[in-house]
């Protein structure tokens, strides 16, 4: 059975939390002096401002939430992303059981047959630079015998098949492609959003336990039987498609605000929210990335990816691991960091930023140490940087970039599902802090 995992508790454990609490009460005593003792704030102007509702395809939408009130559609297309993430990152591994949870059973199978007959083949598929564009809802049904919707996937990927005994490439292209996808999720009569992440987040929809299934495909905790789609969504049709270059906040009716507006409104909810300091944070994010992304190593710079982000740049380092590449980026300088929209939407806040930065970006093979992509002499590129929040969550002096859990107030450290070990809080959701969701190439 479930045993709930982490030991803790105990004498020094319960002290050292104690003193992390009066440290925190320490703080939170300081500010509010500091706050009493300073001028008042410059007005922006933007008190009188009020987000409009977000207004998402309702007609599309309404019968799945007239049954599930507590159905979001933005975070139902983040959780279909991470869905799409996790299939294509099991097809790489050639691991059928990773995908598991997320497929319905006659759908796992047919896909489970692929991926064998490469594993016999000995084909490794490769998706190179994987990115997900934009997502949107396509159809929705409501029907007796379940509820099912389509979501259309844009995405970029150098697809291609490499022998996995010696590397040589086999099929496909190198090269970046645009390409679509249309998914279908299912679900059974009665079942609701789950609350607590469900599967995508590595959680059992049913018991909330670390999410691991049974050679049955049921929960090796509860028993739930995952891919039944009673518990949560499940994929019962992955159809290939074209790029169609859909935006997700336009499908999901989602504000979107130039800076001085979006930053203002922020403002105007989070009082204490300071653009100058959230540039240093971004900055900061910038730098420790980029850092992690040479080493390949992306531990320092998890607690402030979102799980979606993280996924994606794991994959990408797993890559240049088993290709025996470094990507060096020597003399990196940012240049600037200056804001370029504000979304707003139903569950969370996006600020997207323009980074403009100069290096030498090249790849070197670390077996033979040459140069074998790029160029050594420093280049400019400018990229998108999107980093999300919950909506109402007030900006406090406990970032995640400090490793500093933003729930607890205790030193961060990540369980393996990414969330903090003390408190059990998802820090990467974006529900307390700002996380960095999506980069995006500014150029192309
Ligand atoms: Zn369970
Ligand atoms: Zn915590």
């Amino acid at each position: 059975g479930f045993t709930g995992g982490g030991v803790g508790g105990g004498v020094i454990d319960g002290f050292g939390f104690f003193c992390v609490l009066l440290l925190i009460v320490g703080v939170l005593f300081f500010h509010s002096f500091m706050r009493r003792n300073t001028a008042a704030l410059p007005t922006t102007g933007a008190q009188d401002f009020r987000w409009t509702t977000p207004r998402y395809d309702s007609a599309l939408l309404q019968p799945i939430l007239a049954s599930d009130p507590g159905f979001v559609p933005e975070t139902f297309l983040q959780k279909a992303q991470m869905a799409f993430l996790l299939v294509q990152r099991a097809y790489q591994d050639r691991n059928v059981h990773a995908a598991r949870a997320f497929l319905a059973a006659p759908v796992w199978n047919s896909w489970s047959e692929q991926v064998n007959y490469l594993l016999e083949q000995h084909q490794r598929p490769i998706l190179e630079n994987l990115n997900v564009r934009g997502l949107a809802v396509t159809e929705a049904r409501a029907e007796e015998s379940g509820q099912s919707v389509t979501v259309h996937l844009d995405y970029v990927a150098a697809v291609h098949f490499n022998d996995d005994r010696d590397g040589r490439l086999i099929s496909g292209s190198e090269e970046d492609a645009r390409l679509g996808e249309d998914w279908t999720f299912w679900r059974a009569p009665g079942t609701v959003t789950v609350q607590g992440g469900g599967a995508t987040a590595s959680k059992c929809p049913n018991c909330g336990g670390l999410l691991k299934l049974n050679d049955d495909g049921k929960c090796d905790y509860c028993g739930a039987e995952i891919q039944s789609g009673s518990y949560d969504w499940v994929v019962t049709n992955m159809q290939r498609s074209s790029f169609q270059g859909v935006s997700t906040a336009q499908g999901l009716g989602l504000d979107e605000l130039d800076p001085e507006r979006g930053l203002a409104a922020i403002q105007a909810t989070d009082p204490a929210f300071d653009f100058e300091q959230f540039r240093g944070r971004g900055q900061q994010a910038f730098y420790s990335l980029q850092e992690a992304w040479q080493a390949r190593d992306l531990s320092s710079s998890r607690p402030f990816m979102s799980p979606g982000l993280y996924l994606g740049w794991s994959s990408q380092v797993q890559q240049l691991i088993e290709l025996h590449k470094i990507n060096k980026l020597d003399d990196l300088r940012l240049e600037e960091l200056i804001p370029i929209k504000v979304t707003h939407g139903q569950a969370f806040d996006d600020i997207t930023v323009r980074v403009t930065a100069t290096c030498a970006d090249y790849e070197v093979d670390e077996r033979t140490g040459k140069v074998i992509f790029g160029s050594q002499s420093p280049s400019r590129f400018s990229e998108f940087w999107t980093f999300q929040r919950g909506r109402g969550v007030q900006t406090t002096s406990r970032s995640l970039q400090d490793r500093v859990c933003p729930n607890c107030g205790a030193p961060l450290e990540l369980n393996q599902v990414g969330e903090c070990r003390y408190c059990r809080a998802a820090v990467t959701s974006g529900r307390f802090d700002w996380v960095l969701s999506r980069i995006e190439d500014a150029d192309s």
